[in-house]
């Protein structure tokens, strides 16, 4: 499973777009597409190409050269629909390209550039069957590396389309919701379409489109491959609501940022290495907290009067001021780590 995400500086600033693809790629990107938009746009992507060690996408609308161009200078992925590329003729060109230097090739379907004379409604059946004639083009012509993606703006009809494909079809999809704007809009939109197609096992590689810097959409990524257990992560923290049980001196929000914080700092490098992840649970009360908190590997729950109780491994192990709670926890994770930490 991939995370990948897309260049929006024009190709034209090499400068730019390399520093881009460096700061997804240090972000956890691990495929960056970029979009050529002309013949002139190869000369810029083979400097690119030279000063970028991570797999890239070439994004080419309907000309052939390009995606030619593009796969000889050393593109990794092209995404290109075959039926739009023009003759036969072409396509085998495209096709013999690609094949002598094994790159998929990946075919994008949208709902907002669904061709509506040959399809009049928009539904999970059309977008599917469009993308089926991308893939028999290709088919027709001996080549099945393909990569396919129906996305819409539309959750419901993004989740519907991409199982339909897995059900029609044994090629990779990558999965993602199209035009889904900004901030908590986006990010629970994605959220929604992604985390159901995973929790599907529907979906090779993701992509959050996110209105804005695209590194942004690394995190929303991982933390949707994370919530539906393809990745590890390094610290979770899980947190109650608080309720009226919570003592009010207690700022739970503040302290769970803290502890989260202070786990990154002391073992964040060590558990990314390892590829392990540590669960820890921070709770309003006493009362409830531990109990709720079964499954983390070590907690904090709120008492009364500045006072917390620390548990690991789903026993009570002591209690201690809030003040050193943070710290306490801290060392019983260490423990519970057992090597590696200080
Ligand atoms: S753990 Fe305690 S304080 Fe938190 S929500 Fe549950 S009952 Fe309320």
């Amino acid at each position: 499973m991939s995370v990948q995400s897309m260049t929006n500086v024009p190709i034209e600033d090499v400068r730019g777009t390399i520093d881009q693809i460096e700061r997804l790629r240090e972000a956890g990107a691990e495929l960056v597409r970029v979009a050529l938009r002309n013949e002139s746009s190869l000369d810029f992507l083979k400097n690119i190409r030279a000063a970028v060690d991570m797999p890239l996408s070439a994004d080419v609308h309907f000309n052939h050269r390009i995606a030619i161009g593009a796969i000889e200078a050393g593109i990794d992925k092209v995404r290109i629909n075959p039926g739009n590329i023009g003759d036969d003729a072409k396509v085998r060109e495209v096709v013999r390209a690609a094949s002598e230097h094994s790159v998929p090739i990946r075919i994008g379907v949208n709902g907002g550039s669904l061709d509506r004379s040959r399809y009049p409604e928009l539904n999970a059946e059309s977008l599917v069957a469009s993308a089926m004639e991308h893939v028999r083009i290709l088919e027709d012509n001996s080549f099945f590396d393909i990569v396919v993606s129906i996305k819409a703006s539309d959750v419901r009809l993004t989740v519907e389309a991409n199982r339909l494909f897995a059900a029609t079809a044994p090629y990779p999809l990558h999965i993602g919701l199209t035009e889904a704007g900004y901030g908590l809009s986006c990010v629970v939109h994605s959220s929604a379409a992604m985390g159901s197609l995973l929790l599907d096992g529907v979906g090779d590689t993701i992509r959050v489109s996110m209105t804005g810097d695209p590194v942004e959409e690394i995190a929303v990524a991982r933390n949707i491959l994370e919530a539906v257990g393809l990745r590890a992560a390094p610290v979770r923290v899980i947190a109650c609501p608080t309720c009226g049980r919570t003592d009010p001196s207690l700022d739970l929000l503040s302290i769970a940022r803290e502890v989260e914080d202070e786990l990154l700092r002391r073992f964040g490098d060590m558990l990314a290495r390892s590829g392990r992840g540590v669960v820890v649970a921070v709770m309003g009360c006493e009362v409830n907290g531990p109990g709720e908190a079964a499954h983390a590997d070590a907690g904090i729950a709120g008492g009364r009067g500045g006072r917390m109780l620390l548990f690991a491994r789903g026993r009570k192990t002591r209690r201690i001021s809030a003040d050193e709670a943070v710290g306490a926890l801290a060392d019983e994770v260490c423990r519970i780590l057992e090597e590696g930490c200080e």
